[in-house]
């Protein structure tokens, strides 16, 4: 009986599969985990499996692969499996949603009601929320089934993954290389088909960069327009919380999901949200007429790699073959976004990191004798080196007589940037740039050198700054196999304009 149903299942899927062009896929032995959210969600909806198998297909991998990659730093088999026998029920009872019973996880730096969450930093080792962050509870009330806990950089800290206190994240496309940061758990679970979505955290590219480096799609949503409540904060000015899947249908979906004003974070947008599946899907016949901005400066950026340029001129081509108008533009203030935003982060960290001291949340240090010691004790063996380290220039960025100079002067030189934007959205519907200079290096390559880490932020800060929406979408790989995306960038609000845009030159792995 269960070899029939397995037969059954695996002639489905590989229908799905052939139907969606995954086919690379059916020599490989068939498993529920490598569909997306809109292949899982059909096959849920027509019983041709529940749930409960989709779920243990991904936690089948989990087993299997995590040792090796280290995306997930918690993984909720329990309540998962819990969980997806109430979305069979759900769907029973005809009222499944689009995201009832499908298995995703969420960057540790996101709360989970009753879930440990770290963000990946010591000092948080013990800490259980009491509460789901608003998105997470938006896609568990559709009956979404929480898979686990993905590793980051910690508390959003990096490029690379490798400032987690809990070992980095390795690339599935290669495990010697970085799977990129900070949402690289997250990247990676989603890559290597450990879950079906996943949600990640962007205040500087850390949806969109380790979307890139591991071949999926990322997309940073204008500031304030899905709820940060719940979201540990790193640089309240900047952060965003956003979905990370396998294809930009799948992104339209969540997007519908969890966008939204919140009583809960005074920054979120009132304006409805739109309909962003018939968004993405009706607009594939009318990417035709718009014009593609292609900004000079992400083109000349030193230590470029020749394949990347090469794979984003490909798709600059394509938009053009597809009756796009590709203008070139300027967006002068671009290099000083990298200054920046290395002041204006660590300056909003250091205060917001202050919360962290050993008494109200997480692991406390009581081998000294005074206060002062238990606090010093505990941040020192609770926050790695980058945490510090951004702590420290804050702190000095911050103090009396240095404001002026710096965290002032970095805002002021900040509302420069978004007026690039603003101007250069005069002339042109979105930018197209590559999503990061190069693709994923190796593990340990970058680590002692801090700002060799900050200028791969080059692409993805200047729309942080502004607060625009910009998607990442796999394009191409390199000679060596190695995933690359290209970044779509459109004015506030736009997500759906960048989605569509996106969906015609998604590459898929
Ligand atoms: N690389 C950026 C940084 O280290 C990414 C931060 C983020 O988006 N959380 O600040």
């Amino acid at each position: 009986m269960t070899s029939l149903i397995k037969q059954r299942t695996n002639r489905n899927i590989s229908n799905y599969i052939r139907k969606s062009g995954l086919s690379g896929y059916l020599d490989t032995t068939m498993k529920l985990n490598i569909l997306t959210i809109t292949q899982a969600a059909e096959g849920l909806r027509k019983k041709e499996f529940t749930s409960v198998e989709l779920t243990e297909s991904c936690l089948r991998q989990i087993k299997k692969r995590n040792k090796d990659i280290n995306a997930f730093i918690t993984v909720c088999d329990v309540s998962a499996l819990d969980e997806a026998r109430k979305a069979d029920e759900m769907i029973a009872k005809g009222e499944g949603k689009p995201l009832t019973g499908i298995p995703f996880a969420v960057k540790d730096a996101i709360c989970t009601a009753n879930i440990r969450s770290t963000g990946s930093a010591k000092i948080l080792d013990n800490y259980t929320p009491p509460f789901d962050a608003t998105v997470v509870k938006k896609i568990r009330d559709e009956g979404g089934v929480l898979i686990g806990k993905t590793n980051c950089d910690a508390f959003g800290h990096g490029a690379s993954n490798e400032n987690s206190m809990y070992g980095p994240v390795k690339n599935p496309h290669d495990l010697t290389k970085v799977a990129g940061g900070s949402s690289g758990g997250s990247a990676a679970a989603v890559a290597d088909n450990m879950c079906i979505f996943s949600i990640g955290e962007d205040t500087g590219g850390s949806i969109r960069q380790p979307a890139s480096l591991c071949g999926i799609v990322g997309l940073r949503p204008t500031y304030g327009r899905n709820s940060r409540y719940g979201i540990m904060p790193m640089a309240s000015s900047l952060d965003t919380v956003g979905p990370m899947t396998k294809t930009v249908e799948d992104m339209a979906i969540v997007m519908e999901c969890i966008a939204g004003s919140d009583p809960l974070d005074a920054t979120t947008i009132m304006d409805a949200v739109p309909d962003y599946v018939n968004e993405v899907k009706g607009q594939r016949s009318k990417v035709k007429g718009l014009r593609i901005g292609v900004p000079k400066e992400y083109f000349t950026v030193d230590g470029m790699d020749p394949e990347v340029k090469a794979i984003t001129n490909e798709k600059i081509k394509r938009l053009k073959d597809l009756g796009c108008e590709i203008v070139d533009v300027s967006l002068p203030h671009t290099k000083y976004a990298i200054a920046v935003y290395y002041i204006v982060v660590p300056c909003e960290d250091s205060s917001n990191l202050a919360r962290m001291d050993g008494i109200r949340y997480g692991v406390r240090n009581t081998e000294g004798r005074t206060l002062y010691d238990m606090y010093a004790k505990s941040r020192a063996q609770g926050f790695p080196e980058e945490v510090k380290r951004r702590i420290l220039i804050g702190t000095y960025a911050l103090s009396a007589g240095y404001y002026d100079a710096y965290y002032k002067k970095a805002q002021q030189v900040r509302t420069l940037i978004r007026q690039d934007f603003d101007d250069v959205f005069q002339k042109v519907d979105v930018l197209i740039t590559p999503t990061s200079p190069f693709p994923a290096f190796g593990i340990g390559e970058k680590a002692n050198d801090p700002l060799a880490l900050y200028l791969g932020d080059i692409m993805v800060s200047p729309a942080a700054l502004a607060g625009i929406p910009a998607i990442s979408v796999p394009a191409g790989k390199t000679k060596a196999g190695l995933p690359v995306g290209v970044q779509i960038m459109g004015p506030r609000m736009a997500e759906g304009l960048v989605m569509s845009v996106g969906s015609r030159l998604s590459f898929v792995f």
